[in-house]
């Protein structure tokens, strides 16, 4: 496994910004930043006196061209977002040839199975792609913390099994979903939809929110006939997976256990545009 590239020229670009830093929290992320991005951002500028922000759109972790072609790249208004934050911030937008160098391809990871459940069905090498860039720029920004949203809490699991693997010293910070005023979770893939279609997109909370009263009373399998149900009766959006799982494993189960954790997980297609979420049941 290559678990490193001659980065020097990027260690050194960033090198006088970490130069008199006594902690150094880091936010990575693709761009087209919006409030949930921003929220990781103060929290790590509220407990960090040097933040570093990675915009990177990461080629490893598509697994389809067109979605890799279509993912939004707002870098200026991206830029004027994060100027609306008080704090140190060094924003950090690497070309891919100079963090992958002339090899742009992932490393196969062993995240203990989290990988092979449901965005990793889903999207085959997701997680190695993320593992491979993540791995890639802890090395070069060498964080004491890095903060990602529960928003991908699949990915976020995936994160702190990465660290364990690499025996990279830094400390993961799992950070809330920020959500619209209609319960959608933001998402630089909103930035794809029409009003109407926001609008519709907002049954995925709606859902999540009505799986989540009726935990205590309906089975799982009444649970997953629910959610089927409500998205055969929308014509405009497509359920890819509804699941269940055991919020440490991530593994579905086929009844509840009193003294586990459970967290619902889903991914719909809305006009092409892939949303996922994921809510806490108990
Ligand atoms: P992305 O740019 O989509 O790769 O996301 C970068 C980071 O922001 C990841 O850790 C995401 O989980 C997090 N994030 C994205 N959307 C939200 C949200 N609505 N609330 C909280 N965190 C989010």
């Amino acid at each position: 496994m290559i678990n490193h590239k001659n980065n020097d020229s990027l260690l050194k670009a960033l090198s006088p910004f970490l130069e008199n830093c006594k902690s150094v929290g880091f936010v990575p992320t693709m761009g087209a930043l919006h409030k949930g991005h921003l929220s990781l951002v103060e929290q790590a500028c509220n407990e960090n006196d040097c933040v570093v922000v990675s915009i990177f759109v990461n080629p490893t972790q598509f697994n389809k061209a067109q979605d890799l072609e279509k993912y939004p790249r707002t870098l200026n208004s991206d830029l004027d977002l994060l100027k609306t934050i008080k704090g140190n911030i060094f924003v950090f937008s690497p070309k891919a040839s100079e963090l992958y160098k002339d090899d742009i391809s992932s490393n196969k990871y062993n995240f203990s199975g989290i990988e092979n459940e449901m965005e990793g069905k889903y999207r085959k090498g997701h997680f190695d792609g993320v593992g491979t860039v993540l791995n890639l720029l802890f090395r070069i920004v060498k964080p004491n913390k890095a903060y990602l949203g529960e928003k991908d809490f699949q990915q976020l699991q995936i994160v702190r099994k990465l660290v364990e693997i690499e025996n990279l010293p830094v400390t993961i910070i799992g950070c809330p979903i920020i959500r619209e005023e209609s319960g959608l979770a933001m998402s630089s893939r909103n930035k794809r939809l029409s009003k109407d279609l926001l609008k519709e997109a907002t049954l995925i909370f709606k859902t999540l929110k009505e799986v989540q009263q009726n935990f205590d009373f309906l089975n799982f399998s009444q649970l997953n006939k629910l959610v089927e149900n409500t998205f055969n009766e929308n014509q405009f959006l497509e359920l890819e997976y509804f699941e269940i799982a055991n919020s440490k494993t991530l593994k579905t189960e086929s009844s509840k256990s009193p003294n586990k954790s459970y967290r619902a997980f889903i991914a719909v297609f809305v006009d092409g545009v892939r949303l996922i979420d994921n809510i806490a049941l108990n």
